[in-house]
């Protein structure tokens, strides 16, 4: 069986899951195209990349297994690969605790791994407030918003470990919009607002806008507690 390939590998991470030192894989392609991607090469011209070879990652993870808590899945859209469980599978059986970033929009996938306990933490995109208009304006492409609310509800029911969020666009979002996110996510473990980084957006002309520093996040996240109650700045 052809299995992924893997495009980036970061060997040791301190800031992909919050308390855990981990290693991050990148997996290429995404049915999004966020104008503030910064990974868009990874999605627009994968081959531009070489592929690294599981073995390398495994024989890397192992080495180092003494210090490394877990494995961040990223990418890219990694709900969006066949195989994604069988190689999440590899990680798991060598005892690494797993985390997958996702945008949401293949809820029977995150069910699926949720249910097989091949994930220990998900962290998922909620772009914008959920209606076709402000989602596809921030995803930059048509997005089945019944299926994000799925995977949604889910993770909120599903008893695993999980945040949500959001990152902050001055010219995406506004104050409402982010507010009405959490308003949408009303209960839920953990809500992140992140700091928008423009210097590889996919969207050139917001490679010069100037993000929102971390006071206004602040402020913000102030403004959200009402709806959840562990809010975290990323910036
Ligand atoms: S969902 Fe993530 S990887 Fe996909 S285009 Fe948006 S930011 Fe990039």
């Amino acid at each position: 069986m052809r299995m992924i390939e893997i495009k980036g590998f970061i060997k040791t991470s301190m800031v992909d899951w919050d308390g855990k030192v981990t290693s991050v894989i990148f997996l290429p392609n995404c049915n999004f195209r966020c104008p503030m991607c910064h990974n868009y090469e990874l999605i627009l011209n994968p081959s531009k990349y070489q592929s690294i070879s599981i073995s390398d990652v495994k024989r890397y993870l192992e080495m180092h297994s003494d210090f490394i808590d877990g494995v961040v899945i990223t990418g890219g859209e990694p709900t969006m690969h066949k195989d994604l469980s069988s190689l999440i599978k590899q990680f798991r059986d060598m005892g690494f605790q797993i985390k997958l970033d996702t945008n949401g929009s293949f809820p029977n996938v995150i069910r699926n791994l949720v249910e097989k306990e091949l994930v220990d933490y998900v962290a998922m995109d909620v772009k914008a407030p959920l209606t076709d208009g402000k989602y596809k304006k921030v995803a930059g492409v048509d997005v089945e918003i019944s299926r994000i609310r799925e995977s949604m509800d889910y993770l909120m029911k599903s008893g695993i470990e999980y945040e949500f969020r959001t990152t902050v666009v001055p010219t995406l979002h506004t104050e409402e919009d982010i507010i009405e996110i959490a308003r949408e996510i009303e209960g839920a473990k953990k809500f992140v607002l992140q700091k928008f980084e423009p210097k590889n957006a996919m969207d050139e002309k917001l490679r010069k806008l100037k993000p929102h520093d971390a006071s206004y996040l602040k402020q913000l996240a102030e403004k959200c507690k009402c709806f959840v109650s562990k809010i975290k700045v990323r910036a």
